[in-house]
């Protein structure tokens, strides 16, 4: 508790940004402060590590979640796999698309880079209204894996975001 109120304080919040009304929560403020760093990396490790039965792949949303996956899947010594938008992965890939405020938006994820049934622990910086990591648990279970949890950084509780995933998500830090 003490540790996560310490990483709270780090973070940067920034009224009005990208669009007016929007109150945007920086996680790479945290970044700044190598101290700070190692004790979100320790901690989120830590509850990667608590997680029954214990996960077999780390995957992470493009784009922040890539700046927490690796080094979890390197402490845990399992493999990292990116989930990312449309048209960035080469070689054959599974899509998924799904509806956002404006529009629509695709995940991608190479075909064969998760084994059918493996169990995937889902890793992103952010939840705000969930849509982003609703469209990566579905992709992750439409190639045969098994989506065990969602390991998020900051949850923007007033969205409910959580309320769409289709499997359990543990958040860090509560706004
Ligand atoms: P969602 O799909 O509405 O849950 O939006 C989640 C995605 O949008 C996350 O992957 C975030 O990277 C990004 N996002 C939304 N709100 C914020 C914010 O306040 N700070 C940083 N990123 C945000």
């Amino acid at each position: 508790e003490e540790q996560l109120a310490v990483i709270k304080g780090q973070i940067k919040s920034y009224p009005d940004f990208p669009k007016k009304g929007v109150l945007f929560r920086d996680v790479f403020s945290v970044l700044q402060n190598p101290p700070i760093f190692q004790l979100l990396t320790d901690v989120l490790i830590e509850t990667a590590k608590a997680i029954q039965p214990s996960v077999e792949v780390i995957a992470a949303v493009d784009s922040r979640g890539f700046l927490f996956g690796p080094l979890i899947s390197l402490a845990l010594k399992i493999p990292f796999v990116p989930i990312r938008k449309k048209g960035k992965l080469p070689g054959e890939v599974m899509s998924h698309s799904y509806t956002k405020e404006y529009g629509e938006d695709t995940l991608q994820v190479q075909v064969g880079s998760i084994s059918k049934n493996s169990r995937v622990l889902v890793v992103d910086d952010l939840i705000a209204t969930g849509g982003s990591l609703k469209g990566a648990v579905e992709l992750i279970k439409k190639i045969g894996a098994k989506p065990v949890a969602c390991l998020i950084v900051i949850e923007l509780e007033d969205l409910k975001g959580r309320e769409g995933v289709t499997c359990d998500v543990i958040s860090l830090l509560k706004y």
